[in-house]
C-alpha cells in the first residue's frame, strides 16, 4: 500500500520476453476480500519491481489469464489448496507497472516481459 517504488527497481531495464525461471524470493498470496479470485504479490526476479498478479475464477470470456482456463469447467470456486497448486504450476509475468523501454504497444502486461514460476508461496489469511 505505498506509491514508493522498491529501492532496486531497475527502471531502464528494457522490455524482453524471457522466461527466468523459478523465482528466488517467495511470494506472498493475498486473501481475495470477495472470494472470487487470488492475488499474488511479489517481486519481480528481473526488473525487482513490486509486481502483483490477480486471477480470477472461472469468468470464461473475459480476457482471463491462464489459471482460469485451468479452472473453468469447475462447477464451483476451486478450494484454497487447489487454486494455490495451480498458482505453483502458473508462469507469471511481470506486472510491474512500469513501462520499461521497448514495451510492445500490444503486450499484454505492462512490465519488463519477465516471466517466472514460484518456488515458494505463503498465505496471508491471518491477521
Ligand atoms: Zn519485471
Ligand atoms: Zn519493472
Amino acid at each position: 500500500m505505498t506509491e514508493a517504488p522498491l529501492a532496486g527497481h531497475n527502471f531502464d531495464a528494457a522490455y524482453r520476453e524471457t522466461y527466468v525461471g523459478v523465482a528466488p524470493d517467495a511470494f506472498v498470496r493475498l486473501g481475495a476480500e470477495d472470494n472470487e479470485g487470488l492475488r499474488i504479490q511479489g517481486t519481480c526476479p528481473r526488473c525487482h519491481g513490486d509486481t502483483a498478479s490477480e486471477y480470477r475464477y472461472g469468468v470464461p470470456g473475459t480476457g482471463t489469464k491462464g489459471l482460469l482456463s485451468l479452472l473453468r469447467g469447475k462447477p464451483d470456486v476451486p478450494s484454497q489448496d487447489d487454486a494455490q497448486a495451480l498458482v505453483l504450476r502458473e508462469v507469471h509475468f511481470c506486472e510491474c507497472g512500469h513501462p520499461h523501454p521497448d514495451l510492445p504497444v500490444d503486450a499484454p502486461f505492462v512490465g519488463c516481459g519477465a516471466s517466472w514460476r514460484l518456488g515458494e508461496l505463503s498465505g496471508r489469511d491471518a491477521g
